[in-house]
């Protein structure tokens, strides 16, 4: 496994391996690799010859007063997962962006709604990101995990409406045995709002078991009774998606409906 830190670099080596007939898996995530990252990668090491991981915190997608600053950064232990999981290359720049980049890809259909709401520059700063990270990797796939449906359509559409050769796989989302969809910021709960947390999930599959005009209002009442602040919940494409806060941290999640 190689570590590449310089664009340019990564680049070279990638377009030497596609001379070669490589076929080239991406999988961009910003660190602090879990469980559900490495189903992504597990999922990519089959899709392609070279699977390449992508680790960088992207500070374009963070808004002024969120939390880029105290992201985890866990970058040895990452590459110690990397390197288990017999990834090709890991792509850890130290920084994608010019003092004075000054072009944005913004998406403005599906990422109006539900995140792209509460978080204005989230998706402007994920599908730019993601559009330099498919150049520097020249990857011909790129896996991404259902956790984060509202990014998958995003960049979806991205990749239809500006002719990009890639394709996008999505992975279903990974969760603890208690039903808490994965995720790096779980690290932020207190050990009481971890014990709380799993109730997020449990709302969402037994609200889709009550009667169609019932199911927000029930989520809405059995969320603040276990203590979440709503961010939102909406029905979009056949998911109840939902973001909730609890303490100060915000957690995301999605369940497949059938109406
Ligand atoms: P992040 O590092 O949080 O930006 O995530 C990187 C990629 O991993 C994104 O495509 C996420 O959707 C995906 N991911 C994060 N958590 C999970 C999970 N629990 N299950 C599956 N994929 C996930």
């Amino acid at each position: 496994m190689q570590l590449i830190q310089n664009a340019k670099r990564m680049q070279k080596l990638v377009l030497r391996g596609k001379r070669d007939g490589k076929r080239i898996v991406l999988v961009p995530t910003m660190g602090a690799l879990h469980e559900g990252h490495l189903s992504l990668i597990r999922r990519a090491k089959k899709l392609g010859d070279w699977v390449v991981v992508s680790v960088y915190v992207n500070p374009a997608q963070f808004g002024k007063r969120e939390d880029f600053s105290k992201y985890p950064r866990t970058l040895a232990k990452d590459l110690a997962l990397c390197r288990r999981e017999k990834v090709d290359f890991v792509f850890a720049p130290k920084n994608l962006y010019e003092a004075d980049h000054s072009t944005w890809i913004e998406e403005k259909k599906v990422s109006q709604d539900r995140c792209g709401r509460s978080r204005p520059d989230l998706f402007r700063g994920a599908a730019t990101v993601v559009a330099k990270l498919f150049h520097l990797t020249q990857a011909d796939v790129a896996v991404f995990g259902q956790k984060d449906a509202q990014q998958c359509e995003v960049i979806e559409r991205m990749v239809r409406d500006l002719n990009f050769l890639i394709k996008i796989v999505v992975q279903p989302t990974l969760r603890e045995k208690d039903g808490l969809a994965m995720s790096s910021r779980n690290r932020f709960l207190t050990p009481e709002e971890r014990a709380l947390a799993p109730n997020f999930f449990k709302v969402l599959r037994l609200a889709v078991r009550q009667p169609k005009l019932k199911v927000i209002p029930f989520i809405k009442r059995e969320l603040q009774r276990w203590g979440f602040k709503l961010d939102y919940v909406e029905v979009v494409k056949g998911k109840l998606c939902a973001a909730v806060w609890l303490g100060k941290t915000r957690l995301i999640d999605n369940y497949k409906i059938r109406w």
